[in-house]
């Protein structure tokens, strides 16, 4: 399958039109941004292993029962997809309190949550992604109330399979995003899951991989995609 045209480049991803109406390729930058795109910079080969860690991931979620956009790698950095319609929220699953959240409730980072939190962002980069709850989701048609009962189910799917996955290999799943979207009438999960949407400390040392090391300016970052990478590859 070949790329025909440019139809979008976010800040992480280059998605291009294939001849088939039905499928698109993500290609995968090495751009890094967070806290809303406030911090940006360049990780070397990061689009060749979020691409390949989030194809295992994907893989391992279909072989689950997950419904996703994933078709087939097409190369180190391109992935085929279904074209989804998105629906325009980030679903955030945390299990251990770190970011966002300690920030706005002024918690020590690292406590295990009695039970995971899910929250909900609009995804608009202007907005900065605000908080939204199910009635912000229904007043501004967001979702449906069916759409997002699909969607609360396949979060917490998600994050019983990811947690118990990412432990095999030695690796907390503090917490990740997700998004969704509509093929054919059907909810499936769309964007990716890498180290860059979720957040991956090593067990018992606390020892943090991926995104985390950009975010607060320590070292040998690519090594700990890499070695992301090898341990999905597993
Ligand atoms: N996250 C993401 N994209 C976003 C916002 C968050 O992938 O636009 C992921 C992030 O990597 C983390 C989780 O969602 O695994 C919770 O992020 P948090 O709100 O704590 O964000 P922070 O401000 O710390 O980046």
């Amino acid at each position: 399958m070949d790329k025909i045209e440019k139809i979008y480049e976010g800040k992480s991803k280059i998605v291009y039109s294939t001849e088939v109406t039905d499928y698109i390729i993500h290609y995968f930058k090495d751009d890094t941004t967070c806290f809303n795109a406030a911090m940006h910079g360049i990780i070397e080969k990061k689009g060749i292993m979020n691409n390949r860690i989030s194809a295992k991931i994907f893989e391992y979620l279909e072989s689950q029962g997950v419904p996703t956009h994933y078709e087939r790698l097409l190369s180190d950095r391109e992935v085929l997809v279904k074209k989804a319609q998105r629906i325009p929220l980030e679903v955030i699953i945390r299990n251990v309190t770190a970011g966002s959240l300690c920030r706005t409730f002024r918690l020590e980072e690292g406590q295990k949550l009695p039970c995971p939190i899910l929250e909900y962002c609009y995804k608009n980069d202007a907005m900065s992604d605000p908080l939204v709850n199910e009635y912000h989701i229904r007043a501004f048609n967001f979702a449906t109330d069916e759409e997002l009962a699909q969607i609360k189910n396949y979060a917490f799917l998600i994050n019983n399979l990811l947690t118990r996955f990412f432990l095999r290999r030695n690796l907390e799943l503090i917490d990740f995003k997700l998004e969704f979207g509509k093929f054919k009438d059907k909810v499936i999960l769309m964007d990716e899951i890498s180290p860059d949407t979720c957040r991956l400390w090593e067990v018992g040392t606390g020892e943090k991989f991926g995104k985390d090391r950009f975010r607060r300016g320590l070292g040998n970052i690519e090594e700990t995609y890499q070695e992301v990478l090898a341990r999905v590859s597993r």
